[in-house]
């Protein structure tokens, strides 16, 4: 496998907790790995592993073939943190050329300010940003130095739906020039949207690795939607959620249960047959009933 960063059997313990409890999973070349998972499920702490900030109890972690700890293995590492000071007093272009420096081959400034649609703002005092704009600089510093890994932790957390969806652009352009993403997020939404793997945490456990497609498949249920006033109690579903007057029924065999509703003479409107969307599958194999 071309894999540019990985761990293998990662522990770690705080006290009494454990983060991790012997986790696997690699970022390949040229791809976007998404991790997920609720709160406490143990995203950034694998992700510190990773990048070298934190050492594992057991297992090991490896960034492009090396420990993560030595600076060697940094050099191609682009990281945003989830929470970032600026300076006040220093404008954005300022920054970008702060962080620029410490790389060997760092990204022109105005293209990289022009990804993240912060060109205009160059010269405005990171203390008179908005908290979107600071956001978007903050992911775009972790691009500064050309990175071949980028480390996105939450990226469009606070975002407004324009801001995110302009940053899943460049993140999608990175990848496909070559780059590679690990990004931790608590949008589904964003998974779908830009992973071409998504690995789900849960209480410091991996639940599934897998393409969107391949993890709704290890659910291995269909969703049955409809409207009707009321539904008896059908063999087979496995959950039952109702907004309004839409039902949705959750079963392994959707034939046979569209069949029962005829059977049964439930008069349904609009049926609606279709894979488990990602929510649903998370939701299902995590036994969360909320995010
Ligand atoms: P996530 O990023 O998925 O929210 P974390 O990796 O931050 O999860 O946390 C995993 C678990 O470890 C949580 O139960 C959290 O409370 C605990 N934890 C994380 N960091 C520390 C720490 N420095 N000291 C003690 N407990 C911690």
């Amino acid at each position: 496998m071309n894999a540019i960063a990985e761990v293998q059997g990662i522990k770690k313990t705080y006290g009494k907790t454990q983060a991790l409890a012997g986790v696997s999973l690699a970022v390949e070349a040229g791809k976007v790995l998404a991790l997920l998972g609720p709160n406490g499920a143990g995203k950034t702490t694998l992700v510190k592993i990773l990048v070298g900030l934190l050492p594992p109890d057991g297992g090991s972690a490896r960034l492009f073939g090396e420990d993560p700890r030595r600076p060697a293995a940094r050099r191609r590492l682009g990281l945003t943190p989830q929470e970032t000071g600026f300076p006040p007093t220093l404008r954005v272009r300022e920054v970008v050329e702060l962080v620029r420096a410490h790389y060997p081959e760092p990204e022109n400034p105005r293209t990289l300010l022009t990804r993240f649609g912060l060109w205009n703002l160059k010269d405005r005092l990171t203390a008179r940003l908005s908290g979107g704009e600071r956001r978007r600089l903050t992911i775009a510093l972790a691009f500064a130095g050309r990175p071949k890994l980028a480390v996105l932790d939450e990226p469009t957390t606070g975002l407004d739906v324009e801001s995110r969806r302009g940053l899943w652009q460049a993140i999608r352009r990175f990848a496909e020039a070559g780059g590679s993403v690990l990004l931790t997020t608590h949008y589904l939404e964003e998974a779908e949207a830009l992973a071409d793997r998504v690995a789900i945490l849960h209480r410091g456990r991996l639940l599934a690795l897998g393409t969107v497609a391949e993890i709704r498949d290890q659910v291995g249920l269909k969703r049955v939607a409809f409207e009707a006033e009321t539904v008896p109690d059908l063999p087979g579903v496995v959950r039952v959620e109702r907004s309004g007057p839409r039902v949705t029924l959750f079963t392994a065999d959707a034939d046979r249960l569209v069949r029962e509703l005829v059977r049964r003479g439930v008069p349904f409107r609009n049926l609606e047959v279709s894979p488990v969307r990602l929510e649903e599958a998370f939701l299902l194999l995590t036994g969360e009933t909320g995010r």
